[in-house]
This record gives structure tokens, sequence and C-alpha cells, in this order.
């Protein structure tokens, strides 16, 4: 590798590492990008939504060339019991004023790292880097084998479980209550039969997601989303909620699979791919200094997902903390300071951007979804409800309020709802 001292070196070639090389090399700065992947996107999942907003403003009308699979138009949240899902479906061509692209991740992260190449950035794929080389307390560069590598500043841009950030104690461990565990299965439909299903044409899709039965009721949620040929199916749940349970995920995602709501979906379809990866959830609760001497932490390896329980977003912010990290490179660079002080406007950038001030709104989230009764009790309520207003049986018919306070006092009473209710609008 190089002798030479690079303007920046940016470990991970994710969307926020590929984002920060791209503007770094087209501001005409020194940059090396280094992903252990054999390439770009090779070791890397996500549900499979991109909302659009953050790499527009980079890129604009990036979906003109990138490999995204399907602009969706069509929302559907489902609530699950054991043998019903109640479903809310919304269709409208008013999605398009916000895009959102289903995408997967290996074509996707290829390109995009293939922009900052192109842009001038140097790519070192299959490259692990094992530690961050430190003097006195400030970065100074990175360590892989036995290569050093230098630079003014070092992105860690390496995703939620940054070990060499780690390693340099500049960031705590991770508690399993602050992230999930993903888990997802690619499943190959032919174009026409998703179309049919879903109702698409061939740029539309559809995403949805499922609350209740898919997770048993523990803290996490289900996600489908349509490609051109396949479908990503998959199921985020707590880690925390593994430590308390029988559960297993492999069995979890079996028992989705087979849900009568979701069996119909993929019925036909080849498992062309099984993945797992962690998602880091705990919001500004887990949330590390993000600026040091010498360098920044972006995407998920800096915490910046949101999961408000109806969406995970960890692309978008992955995106644009890169995006702000390369500003503050390129200030820091006419100054001629890359202490903290000189990279400060990162932490600025992000605070008045959606980044810090989403994190911000939703902050108290975390704790709210970690109430069982939203996993269970609300599903089967709605169930109730629906089967009581459409199940004509020919006999004198039960009040619905009749039948729904048995159920509420079943669970636990009108009092924990009033209090679920009160949280919940705290905390959405
Ligand atoms: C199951 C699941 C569903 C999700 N659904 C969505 C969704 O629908 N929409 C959304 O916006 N977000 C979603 N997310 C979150 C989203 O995937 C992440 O927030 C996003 O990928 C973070 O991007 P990143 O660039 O920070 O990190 P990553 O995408 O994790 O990239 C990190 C990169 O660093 C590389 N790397 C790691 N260590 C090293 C090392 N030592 N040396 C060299 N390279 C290294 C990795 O190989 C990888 O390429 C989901 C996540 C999961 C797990």
């Amino acid at each position: 590798m190089s002798e030479e001292r690079f303007d920046a070196i940016i470990v991970g070639a994710g969307p926020a590492g590929s984002t920060a090389a791209y503007c770094l090399a087209k501001a005409g700065l020194e940059v090396l990008l280094i992903e252990r992947g054999s390439t770009s996107g090779a070791k890397n999942m996500t549900g499979g939504r991109l909302y659009g907003h953050a790499l527009h403003k980079v890129i604009p009308n990036f979906w003109e060339e990138a490999p995204v699979e399907r602009r969706v138009n069509r929302e559907i949240v489902t609530f699950m019991t054991g043998k019903s899902a109640i479903s809310l479906d919304v269709k409208s061509e008013k999605f398009n004023d916000y895009p959102s692209f289903t995408i997967l991740r290996a074509q996707f992260d290829a390109w995009l790292a293939g922009k900052a190449e192109e842009a001038g950035a140097m790519v070192a794929t299959g490259v692990r880097v094992d530690k961050l080389l430190m003097e006195n307390g400030k970065c100074v560069g990175v360590l892989s084998d036995e290569d050093e590598m230098y630079a003014n500043v070092v992105i860690a841009a390496d995703g939620v479980n940054s070990l060499m950030v780690r390693k340099a104690g500049l960031v705590e461990e991770l508690k399993p209550k602050h992230v999930a565990t993903g888990a997802k299965a690619i499943i190959e439909l032919p174009q026409s039969v998703i179309q049919d299903r879903f109702n698409l044409n061939d740029e539309t899709g559809a995403t949805q997601l499922f609350v209740g039965e898919c997770t048993k009721g523990l803290q996490g949620g289900g996600f489908l989303y349509t490609n051109k040929n396949s479908l990503s199916l998959g199921l985020v749940v707590t880690a925390e909620q593994f430590l308390h349970t029988e559960h297993r995920m492999a069995d979890l995602m079996e028992d989705f699979r087979m849900h009568p709501a979701v069996q119909p979906l993929i019925e036909g379809g080849k498992l062309v791919e099984y993945s797992g990866h962690l998602v880091p959830e705990g919001g500004l609760g887990m949330m590390p200094p993000l600026v040091n001497d010498g360098l920044l932490i972006v995407g998920d390896a800096a915490g910046l997902v949101l999961n408000t329980g109806w969406m995970v977003r960890g692309m978008d912010f992955a995106i644009a903390s890169g995006e702000a990290a390369a500003n503050a490179i390129i200030q820091a660079k006419k100054a001629e300071d890359y202490t903290k002080a000189g990279l400060a406007s990162y932490q600025k950038d992000l605070e008045n951007s959606f980044v810090l001030q989403d994190l911000k709104t939703y902050q108290k989230a975390p704790e709210f979804m970690e109430n069982p009764r939203i996993f269970g009790l609300y599903p089967e309520l709605v169930e109730e409800m629906m089967i009581n207003l459409f199940g004509v049986r020919g006999e004198p018919a039960q009040p619905l309020r009749k039948s729904m306070l048995q159920t509420v006092k079943r669970q636990g009473g009108m009092v924990d709802i009033a209090k679920d209710l009160w949280k919940g609008v705290r905390a959405l």
C-alpha cells in the first residue's frame, strides 16, 4: 500500500463511506476508501428500502442511473395474530413526491463505490482494517495486517460493530438493548408474478410491514419489500429479547414464512439468499462522540439509525452523515486544522439536519417499543374488533365494546391502554 499521506482514509464502503469518499474526491481531495468485502456491498445487508432524499442531494436524480429495484408507491402495514392479518393498505401517486426505492445492497453499494472511484477516490477492496493508528490521542491512520496507512483524518464508516473504534477505547461495548438482530431471506419470483400479486407495474414497488405474531409478541417486526425479480422478507427483533425467550430467529423466520398472510405472497418462490445483521436501535442513547482528533464516526458506526416501529431508516442517515463528514474535512483542510475543534462542523451539520433532529424527535421511541402489548394485545384487539364487525353468526350480536372489553381485561385493562396511548403520543 502507498506510503503517501491521504487527506482522508475511509473505512467501510457502505452508503456512509462511499458517499463520504464521493464528496471528498469530487472536491479534489486525496481519498482512500477501504472495504473488507471482495467487492463493495458483498458483505452488506439491509431490509431493502432507501429513502431517496439524502442521496438525491448528493447525486441529483440518482435513480436514473443507480441499480434501484422499484420505486415504492404502495405501503401496507399488517397487524398479525396466529390466524389473522389486518392491513392498512395505501397506494398513492403522492408517494412520488417523497421518492423511496427498494434496493439490493450487492448491486447498489458496488455502484455507489464506483461513483466514488469515478470521482477520483482510490478504492481498496478485500482489505480489512485491524486497528486505528493513534499518536498522542490523535488518530493518524489505520493498520491493516502489516500495512500502515496515514491520513489527516480517518472516517469510521465500518458499520454497527466498529471494532477498530472500540479497540481504541472511543466507543462503549454494544449493549443488547441497543441493538436488534435482523434476518432476511431473498426469494426469487418471476417479475410478472410479483407484479400480479402486489398490483404493480414494471417500475412501481410495494412494501409491507408486519407487527405481532411474526415476532411471537417479541419487540420487533417483519418486512417484505418487492424487488424486480425477488422479494426481501425478514424480521428485526431487539437482541435483548432473545435473552429472555426460548424463541430462535431461524424458527421465527420459518413460522413467518408459513403464516397464512405471508405464504401466498411467496408461494412458488426460490430462496436464493439468507443473511443476518445487527441494527443499532438505541438512538441518541447509544451515540458515541462523533468527532475526535483526526477521526469522524458516521452511519451505523455512530448509531445513526431510526426505528420508529413502522420504519427502519439507516441508509439515508448514513448518506447524510457521510456527506456532512466530507464537508467538515473539506473545511478542515482549508484551515489546516484536523483537531476535534477543526472538525467540529460535522456535529453541527448533523444537529442542523434531519439526522440528529429526527433522532431527538423520536428519542423516546426505543423505550416505548419495549412495551409487549404493542406486539401482542393490540394486534389481538384489532383482530377481535374486525371479527366482531364482519363475522355474522346468526345469533344475537354482542356489542363491540363488550367483546373488546373482555379482551382488554384478559390482557391488563383500560388503564394500561390509556397509559400506552399517552406514551405513544409522546414518543411518536
Ligand atoms: C435487517 C435490516 C433491515 C434494515 N432495513 C432498512 C431499510 O429498509 N431502510 C434503511 O434505510 N435502513 C435499513 N436498515 C439499516 C441500514 O442497513 C444501515 O443503517 C446502513 O446500511 C448503514 O450504512 P453504513 O454505511 O453506516 O454501514 P454498513 O452498510 O454496515 O457498511 C459498513 C461497511 O464497512 C465494511 N467494514 C466493516 N468493518 C471493516 C473493516 N474492519 N475494514 C474494512 N471494511 C470494513 C463492511 O464490509 C461494510 O461494507 C436495516 C438494517 C438491517 C440489518
